[in-house]
């Protein structure tokens, strides 16, 4: 098999006809790319809805948007989503009946419960799998649409979280063969009596992802409308540049703590088979993005800050908990009880703290805080609000701890107090909390001493 390369393009590339004649040049440039894989259209200006926000909003009578506080009825959702559609394809040059006939049928469809949701929420993507293919076709490109209830793009009956069946690894090796160029919407497959199920949000890029593995593609390009991953936050350290190489640990740890690049489960089936995936800008594509690599050589300490915000500290004192067999379980155990994430657990002989997203504490600190008084019993329990973790990550940073002492020297120098230090046991990166106010400086202080 020819050497072949799996193009996803996010919902911002796809948004409107300017964005898909771009993803069209792309395509051209490169007869490789012959298994694209599209999302719905993205927002097509600054303050309008993601085409799959108004179908969630529409198969849940305006709930989706009442949840965020914004009013949008149902009806309006459908305008846009048939006024989004009718603009691509007029400004594509394609005659718009049929397709926005199916588009109103789907609509108005008679599916009730998760299967209505999951239907409706994947009819962006598969429009648009049908408008762009019928374009490249227009545009003397040999192109078809392969939608996943006609390969068998099979996934489990969770019909808002689905996972892939492994039959659906055999059923996609026909998007590999001839020499037409395959446009594969994202974000939904087919349960195994044919009904429609998506994948969580966001997961246009795991159809990607299955599909590069399924094929053993030569890479997986994720194109998107940043020029890969950052140093750090660019808006606020402005000579932040996109990192060439990352490994997938890195990427992994950097997207776990606040850099959102791509659906975290999406790498697991590149990984398996080390395959690159590179995150490139369709408004650049001169641009080199970034790669990731199961293995790089490390030339550097850290290669990239990232930044979580909104952490909540709880702190337990405790005379030798450290000793008591079984504390920390049941410790975490009540958080997970209350379906509460922990990122870290910093402890020692009297003392544990257990740091978390504090949004996940809203209407539940009170409860929390009583099970944890009467099981364990602490002699003290402090909760400190509003710090954020900034957590540098570099493969170079094993069994090289000059990093963190210039960290630490940088902050103090700048009288930055350090809230709490934790180093991973990969040794591959160490997160230092601070008071969120002062997280802007911090951010770009560490910066300058470790990277910059
Ligand atoms: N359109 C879906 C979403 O907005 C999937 C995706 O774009 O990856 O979540």
């Amino acid at each position: 098999m020819a050497e072949l390369i799996v193009s996803k393009f996010g919902g911002s590339s796809v948004a409107n006809a300017v964005q898909i004649e771009k993803v069209r040049r792309i395509v051209e440039a490169d007869a490789r790319r012959r298994i694209v894989v599209v999302s719905a259209p993205g927002r097509a200006a600054a303050g309008e809805q993601k085409i799959t926000d108004h179908l969630f909003n529409i198969a849940t009578d305006g709930a989706h948007f009442r949840e965020q506080r914004l009013i949008i009825p149902v009806s309006d959702s459908k305008k846009a989503v048939l006024d989004r559609f009718r603009a691509i394809l007029k400004d594509l040059e394609i005659p718009p009946e049929e397709i926005l006939e199916h588009l109103q049928r789907d609509l108005d469809c008679q599916l009730s419960g998760e299967r209505r949701v999951a239907f409706l929420a994947s009819r962006g993507e598969h429009y648009n799998a049908r408008v762009i293919a019928e374009y490249f076709r227009r545009s003397d490109m040999e192109a078809e649409a392969f939608l996943p209830e006609d390969f068998g793009l099979t996934v489990s009956e969770e019909f808002l979280d689905a996972k892939l069946l492994n039959d659906a690894y055999e059923n996609m090796q026909q998007l590999a063969e001839g020499n037409t160029i395959a446009v594969v919407p994202g974000f939904y497959g087919v349960t195994r009596s044919g009904e429609v199920a998506v994948f969580s949000r966001g997961g246009s890029d795991l159809t990607g992802g299955v599909i590069a593995k399924g094929i053993n593609a030569a890479s997986y390009e994720n194109w998107t409308d940043v020029s890969g991953v950052f140093e750090a936050d660019p808006r606020l350290v402005s000579d932040a540049r996109a990192i060439p190489r990352l490994t997938f640990k890195e990427i992994r740890l950097l997207s776990s703590k606040g850099f959102n690049v791509f659906h975290l489960n999406a790498m697991l089936p590149c990984k398996e088979r080390k395959i690159p995936i590179h995150i490139r800008n369709t408004n650049q594509p001169q641009d080199q993005g970034t790669v990731i690599l199961s293995e790089r050589v490390p030339e550097e300490g850290v290669v990239g800050i990232a930044r979580l915000d909104n952490i909540a500290y709880i702190y337990l004192e405790k005379d030798m908990l450290g000793e008591e067999i079984g504390f920390t379980a049941e410790l975490l155990g009540i958080f997970s009880d209350f379906n509460i994430q922990t990122y870290h657990f910093p402890t020692d002989k009297d003392d544990i703290a257990v740091i978390v997203n504090q949004d996940d504490l809203t209407g539940a600190i009170n409860d929390l805080r009583r099970r944890i008084e009467d099981r364990l019993k602490p002699d003290l329990m402090d909760v400190a609000y509003n710090l954020s973790i900034l957590t540098a990550v570099g493969l170079g940073l094993q069994g090289n701890s000059y990093p963190i002492v210039d960290a630490l020297s940088a902050l103090g120098e700048a009288h930055i107090p350090i809230e709490m230090i934790d180093q991973s046991p990969s040794q591959i990166c160490f997160h230092i909390g601070v008071q969120q106010s002062v997280a802007d400086d911090a951010l770009k202080i560490l910066y300058r001493a470790l990277i910059g």
